[in-house]
């Protein structure tokens, strides 16, 4: 049986105010282990448990920890107790159903049919059950009897369920048909043993609506999911009156959405890069070692002669002139006895035989040859020679085969890194792909900046595209630009599917916010098939920045994931958030670390007014004063649509939010996005 032989792994969410505040009042847990262990079939291992009160963003954020790992969620199983009644705080099934990407009536049904087979209370219950990525969620009663029956209930069947959602191969597990699956998992034909065997048998849901719909052609998108499989955003064909009227998505801290974003942004790619100036801002996926020894042969430091010392050290006296040695590569030159001196340029080769240097300084012409050009003889002035004088050795500088720069290094645009390379003969090295990133702008009212003549009525110049291209291309990354997308469904998904082909990354702006025309959610997850991690962020500005990831074929056909940052549309805004989480992700793929603007600790040069509700994102002006201390100035005016707000600022000071303003010289943390000034 193969099922049997595979241990599957489930989470128990306790979903209880009371428990959270108290784990001992907890009964469920055990009970739930004991149904897991005594009515498993020995397939299943409870890998944690975790408690939340009855709130929907702690639920939702436990359940996406355990299923939103890809490739392989951390669980197969997840069984939430709890809030599924009537009562105000009971919002279990809306936390879960927000989050299936596939619904499971039947799992419903079943474990319903066998509590109302116990009681008539058990309409009070409102399970919902489905499957998010590759695990499959049901909800259970509150109850530790109600909770007990329904995991039996369908617990048998579940193997089943888990192994599908997690990929495994339909044919072969349905290769036996109904009766072999209902043999492996011990149930009686006509529906389970535990519910009394009063469902009919309906004989199908199996072998078929597996298909993948994976026949894309190469640099295509691949679909996971059917279209309104997987509705937390607007439906946006449903018109204005059916939409939420308030987000859907949890609101999390910048630190939460920093970590998604960590966690699901993609692996870096290694690539060979030439040794040039293109190399400038990648990171090394390699250690480097020297190709070759600097210098690779024995050179003089000094313009002067080359000698032998003798023993005593003692070169006063005159000597002949018999060789001369410049800077000239690959002739033969002629060896050196003790009692011969050879003219020597700085940096050229020794001549064999040669053990020390005598500056021309030290020295004085004796005699001339006939023609009256060259040197005969030459008088050497010092006493005391040692042996090695004014000689790089070999390796000296820098040694064969030693590591001349470590894995994880930055090519500087300094120099120092390329110089080193270049000097060792290392013309090629393994680096980080830096991502190619697509900018685009979103809203019917966006026109190009440039268009010529006034404004129409409720026209707006496209001010972040051009905005956001400069500073990512500042940052070192290949820009695509990919235009303005109008507000209809069509347009933004052409464009989206299109960038996603070209780019690793798309930034677009706009369509973010509650309007009924912002349909960058709804595209993203209901036409692409992506995932949104996160969709609110407590912070100010940009609380719409959103977070999301694609799967999509590559040229070489594997899949891979695309990330997707839709920022606000507000110009403050999406300047604000492209340094805050857009960066950090671009500088993970190219295997920067630690990623993210510097952090640096500042002192504040006058009052900062500070948000009562979120912690806010100060544009600041960062200088140095003499004293050494760094200073910050507002650049005024914070609110979002205020793209003047960004101008002249090197810094974002993160203050927290609170009733009343911070007083001077009160020590905050900066995020530097550009260099220190020094203060006039
Ligand atoms: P939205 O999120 O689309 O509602 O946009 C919020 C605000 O930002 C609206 O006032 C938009 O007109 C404005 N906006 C959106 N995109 C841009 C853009 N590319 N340039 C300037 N303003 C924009
Ligand atoms: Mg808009």
């Amino acid at each position: 049986m193969a099922s049997t032989s595979t241990s599957l792994r489930a989470a128990i969410l306790i979903v209880s105010t009371t428990a959270a505040k108290d784990p001992s009042t907890d009964a469920a847990d055990a009970a739930l282990r004991d149904v897991f262990s005594q009515d498993g079939n020995d397939q299943w291992a409870v890998a944690e448990t975790q408690i939340v009160s009855d709130s929907v963003s702690h639920i939702q954020r436990q359940i996406m920890l355990w299923a939103d790992d890809a490739p392989d969620p951390a669980v197969n199983l997840i069984v939430t107790t709890g809030g599924t009644g009537f009562a105000v705080s009971d919002e279990t099934p809306e936390a879960v159903s927000a989050l299936l990407h596939k619904q499971a009536p039947g799992l419903v049904h079943a474990m319903l049919s066998t509590s109302l087979g116990v009681t008539p209370f058990a309409m009070m219950s409102r399970p919902v059950a489905g499957v998010r990525n590759k695990t499959v969620i049901l909800t259970l009663p509150g109850s530790v009897k109600g909770a007990r029956e329904n995991l039996e209930a369908v617990l048998r069947t579940l193997p089943h369920a888990c192994l599908q959602a997690a990929g495994a191969d339909s044919r072969a597990l349905h290769a036996g048909g109904v009766k072999k699956l209902e043999k492996e998992a011990g149930i009686a034909p006509g529906g389970s043993e535990r519910a009394g065997g009063h469902h009919h048998h309906h004989g199908h849901g199996h072998g078929h609506g597996h298909g993948h719909g994976h026949g894309h052609g190469h640099g295509g998108l691949v679909r996971h999911t059917k279209e309104d499989e997987n509705p937390k955003s607007n439906d946006p064909s449903l018109g204005p009156s059916r939409r939420h009227r308030s987000s859907p998505y949890p609101m999390i801290s910048v630190d939460d959405a920093l970590k998604l974003i960590t966690e699901h942004t993609p692996a870096p790619d290694v690539i060979s890069s030439k040794v040039d100036s293109t190399l400038v801002g990648s990171v090394l996926a390699e250690a480097v070692t020297a190709r070759e020894s600097v210098p690779a042969f024995r050179a003089s430091i000094v313009d002067g002669y080359a000698v032998v010392v003798p023993e005593n050290g003692n070169m006063k006296g005159v000597y002949p002139v018999v060789s001369v040695s410049h800077a000239e590569p690959g002739k033969d030159i002629q060896p050196l006895e003790e009692g011969e001196i050879a003219r020597i340029t700085t940096g050229a080769p020794l001549p064999p035989g040669a053990t020390s240097v005598i500056m021309v300084e030290d020295t004085v012409l004796k005699s001339k040859t006939e023609d009256g050009l060259e040197e005969k003889e030459v008088e050497i002035l010092a006493d005391d020679v040692k042996e090695g004088e004014n000689i790089r050795e070999v390796g000296s500088d820098i040694k064969k085969d030693a590591t001349i720069l470590e894995k994880g290094e930055q090519i500087s645009s300094v120099g120092g890194e390329i110089g080193l390379l270049a000097a060792v003969g290392v013309a090629e090295v393994k680096t980080y792909r830096r991502p190619v990133v697509g900018v685009l702008s979103t809203g019917d009212e966006i026109v190009e900046h440039s268009r010529p003549g006034d404004l129409r009525y409720g026209e707006v110049r496209d001010t972040n595209r051009p905005t956001l291209i400069s500073a990512a291309r500042d940052w070192g990354y290949e820009v695509v630009d990919l235009g303005i997308a109008s507000d209809k469904p069509g347009s933004l998904e052409e464009t989206l599917r299109d960038g996603l082909r070209k780019v690793d990354v798309v930034i677009t702006t706009g369509g973010v916010s509650m309007g009924e025309l912002d349909l960058l959610k709804p595209t993203v997850e209901r036409a692409l098939g992506g995932t949104i991690h996160f969709g609110r962020v407590a912070m100010k500005p940009g609380k719409p920045t959103t977070f999301a990831t694609v799967p999509v074929k590559n040229n070489a056909g594997e899949r891979v994931s695309k990330v997707i940052f839709s920022l606000p549309g507000n110009p403050a805004s999406a300047l604000v958030t492209f340094h805050l989480f857009v960066l950090p992700s671009l500088q993970q793929m190219e295997g920067k670390s630690p990623p993210g603007l510097t952090k640096a600790p500042v002192l504040l040069a006058h009052e900062f007014p500070l948000d009562s509700q979120r912690p806010e994102y100060h544009r600041a002006v960062v200088s140095v004063n003499k004293e050494g201390s760094l200073l910050a100035t507002s650049t005024g005016g914070q609110r979002s649509s205020k793209v003047g707000s960004m101008k002249s600022a090197n810094a974002l000071l993160a203050l927290p939010a609170g009733p009343s303003p911070l007083k001077k010289g009160t020590k905050v943390e900066a995020l530097l996005m550009g260099g220190v000034r020094s203060s006039i």
